[in-house]
């Protein structure tokens, strides 16, 4: 390949390429920072949301997801807070749909809490959303309602239900919580196995302040893993899509695993993501404070010139990669945003 058609796509603009080498071709977007949920890790209690009037408008929202598309983004996950809870989400769904038809888009796909999930997985699938990640750490109601604070596991389970009868494959996400889930990770993934699902963990991450301490609720996926492989024939699988995520299969489920460890495992040279918030700033990397805001530009003009210009300076100073650490002397996050603004 030719350096020009390396960076250059069909339509003449340039891919975006950061100073490291990689091609950014995933963006991740935050469509609202409110949740109908307040899972203990991820939100405090009282959380205050941003105004709505600083929130990007729903048209807004797909101008600026359609200029990274129109610079190589192929892969676009919605995410927030819950994306299904912004008001009239799935118009935003319905439109972006159109780059899937075109062949821009190579996927369109949503992180979801599955609260909603009942009423709107029909119309995500009809959009062209062929999987979509579910985010659920445990399978007992009581737990569930401690860890979320007040959530219903039987809204959830209604939506994995509906999502897969509407024909959508359904992923699991559990965040590793110590003392909490570790002992049921092996009847979640057996349950998630036995449904055709595949199932990831997550470590948590340090992120935001949730008047809570992280060091409490760190459990190393290593030690998980190494429990998990005692009982069951894990073997690696290397399909590798740049992402954090290392699979496994579980040989006597038959089922796939995944490992999402930002604390104990390196995974920022393949990486190709880029995030927005509902505000459209765009972050480069989530383990770093970093910022661009992206309104400005988007607002100035109704021509994408300053908004792809915004765009190149950002990608200019992506980091090369992250170092989250749980202070455990200070006890405080070391990255100050919560997870719902920047879209896990
Ligand atoms: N509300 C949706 C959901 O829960 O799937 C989407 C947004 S949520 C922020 C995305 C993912 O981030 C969820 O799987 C959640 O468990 C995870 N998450 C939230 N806070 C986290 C933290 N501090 N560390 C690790 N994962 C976290
Ligand atoms: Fe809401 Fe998702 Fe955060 Fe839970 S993890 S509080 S569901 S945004």
């Amino acid at each position: 390949m030719t350096e020009t058609s390396a960076t250059l796509l069909p339509s003449g603009l340039q891919r975006m390429i950061d100073p490291f080498g990689r091609t950014i071709s995933y963006l991740r977007v935050s469509v609202t920072d409110r949740c109908d949920l307040r899972c203990f890790y991820c939100m405090s209690e009282d959380m205050t949301f941003l105004p709505k009037a600083d929130l990007l408008t729903l048209e807004e929202l797909d101008r600026l997801c359609s200029a990274f598309i129109a610079r190589g983004v192929r892969k676009l996950r919605l995410t927030g807070g819950e994306p299904l809870v912004r008001r009239n989400v799935m118009s935003l769904v319905r439109s972006l749909s159109r780059h899937l038809e075109t062949g821009a888009l190579n996927e369109l796909t949503l992180t979801t809490n599955g609260s909603q999930l009942a009423r709107f997985a029909a119309e995500l699938k009809d959009c062209g959303v062929r999987r979509i990640n579910v985010s659920l750490d445990t399978l007992d109601p009581t737990k569930f309602r401690e860890i979320t604070r007040w959530g219903d596991l039987q809204k959830v389970m209604a939506g994995i239900d509906a999502a897969q009868a509407a024909g959508l494959a359904v992923k699991i996400n559990a965040v590793a919580l110590k003392n909490l889930n570790e002992d049921e990770i092996p009847s979640l993934m057996e349950w998630a196995h036995g449904r055709g699902m595949a199932l990831t963990l997550i470590e948590v991450m340090p992120m935001g302040d949730i008047g809570l301490g992280r060091a409490d609720q760190y459990l190393p996926l290593s030690l998980l893993r190494a429990r998990l492989a005692s009982q069951y024939t894990l073997t690696d699988l290397d399909d590798d899509t740049g992402g954090p995520a290392r699979y496994v299969r579980v040989s006597e489920t038959g089922g796939k695993l995944g490992f999402i460890t930002p604390m104990t495992h390196n995974f920022c040279e393949s990486c190709n993501r880029v995030r927005i918030t509902c505000t459209g700033t765009l972050h480069t990397c989530l383990g770093h404070e970093d910022a661009s805001d992206l309104r400005k530009p988007l607002r100035a003009s109704p021509n994408d010139d300053l908004l792809y210009a915004a765009i190149d300076r950002a990608i200019g100073l992506k980091p090369k990669g992250h170092d989250f650490i749980i202070d455990r002397r200070h006890n405080r996050p070391s990255v100050n945003r919560h997870m719902s603004v920047t879209g896990g």
